[in-house]
């Protein structure tokens, strides 16, 4: 069967409903189609400063949010990026085979390092589309199922593959980004121009997989809206009824024509309370069936060990073939 693999940072203090819609919930369905590796990328979170107990905690509570969410970790390997050495020894051959001026590129590189100003950006940040290209090639996967905020990073990976490829002979499967429509974005509450994000949305821009449902509600409640009060489907000129549009057609399977058909007449408030239950509807199994797996973190670390085990099967074969292409004297 093809392969795909997929990560999600341990950034935040909980996985929000752009995670969930954008990633999560198709990984999910990739696992009927798909030999499946999914991972939490611990090593990509240090690009930024993080506190060591709580980065510790929240690699433990995103592995349980992929779990609750719907990943099997009899399908899917599922494991941490740090248990797996590989990442970083095939992150330091493709360090050495990109451009300052291509990594200079790239956009999230651009937005992250202009907040902190470009001095406190780390050298990490700087080479953090290797590391993931890295974690992508070492695999083999044919796709990528990601958001469309990482299309270029992905890119990044299909550029070296392709250079390793024509210096060393056939090594790297060139990999998809696999993007999906529905869900590929889901938009800040209080700014809805800007994606809802772990790292850069305020508290009442998130809808959290582990907030309280009366927390989430109220979030919904509170959304900026739009100037007006016909529910309409305008992007532009309604961004913020838009996003609770869309989010209410990925989690009902509407068609936001439909919606749209159905709100005629009716408030936005109408929508909002709708809005909230669907989301608490969807979301409040999944925080339930969280804290239960929090509740065993020993019963957790077994279920990480076995993943990186077999992620490790795999990756070491590949980073081998590539230390004997590249030169390196083999250790006896
Ligand atoms: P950070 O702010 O720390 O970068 P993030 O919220 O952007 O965090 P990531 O860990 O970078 O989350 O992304 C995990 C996955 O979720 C990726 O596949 C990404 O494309 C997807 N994703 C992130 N934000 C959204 C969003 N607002 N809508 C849809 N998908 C999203
Ligand atoms: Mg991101």
């Amino acid at each position: 069967r093809p392969r795909v693999l997929s990560g999600m940072q341990p950034s935040g203090d909980s996985l929000h409903l752009g995670n969930y819609l954008g990633a999560l919930v198709n990984w999910v369905k990739n696992q009927d189609d798909y030999e499946t590796l999914f991972f939490i990328p611990d090593m990509h979170a240090i690009t930024v400063t993080q506190d060591p107990a709580e980065l510790r905690a929240r690699t433990r509570k995103t592995a349980a949010q992929y779990i609750a969410g719907g990943i099997d970790v009899d399908k899917s390997t599922l494991f941490v990026q740090s248990h797996v050495p590989e990442h970083a020894q095939l992150a330091w051959v493709l360090n050495c085979m990109t451009g300052f001026g291509e990594a200079s590129r790239m956009t999230q590189f651009k937005d992250k390092s202009a907040k902190g100003g470009a001095d406190t950006a780390s050298v990490g940040l700087f080479t953090y589309p290797v590391l993931m290209a890295a974690d992508i090639l070492l695999y083999r996967p044919e796709g990528v199922p990601v958001g469309d905020d990482q299309r270029q990073h992905v890119e990044l990976a299909r550029d070296l593959a392709k250079r390793f490829n024509f210096r060393f002979g056939e090594t790297f499967i060139v990999p998809e980004a696999f993007i999906q429509k529905e869900g590929a974005r889901i938009y800040d509450l209080q700014n809805p121009t800007s994606k809802m994000s772990k790292s850069a949305s305020g508290p009442n821009g998130l809808i959290n997989i582990l907030d309280e449902p009366k927390v989430t509600a109220k979030r919904i409640k509170s959304a900026v809206t739009d100037a007006g009060t016909v529910v309409a489907h305008d992007r532009e000129n309604k961004p913020g009824v838009t996003n609770l549009l869309e989010i209410l057609s990925t989690l009902t399977a509407k068609p936001v024509d439909t919606l749209v058909a159905e709100y005629e007449g009716k408030m936005y408030g109408h929508l909002k309370a709708d809005v909230a239950e669907a989301v608490v509807a969807r979301l409040d199994p999944i925080r339930t069936r969280t804290m239960e797996l929090l509740d065993d973190p020993a019963e957790l670390d077994r279920l990480l060990a076995r993943g990186a085990e077999k992620a490790r099967a795999i990756a070491s074969v590949t980073l081998a073939d590539v230390y004997a292409k590249v030169g390196f004297l083999p250790p006896l």
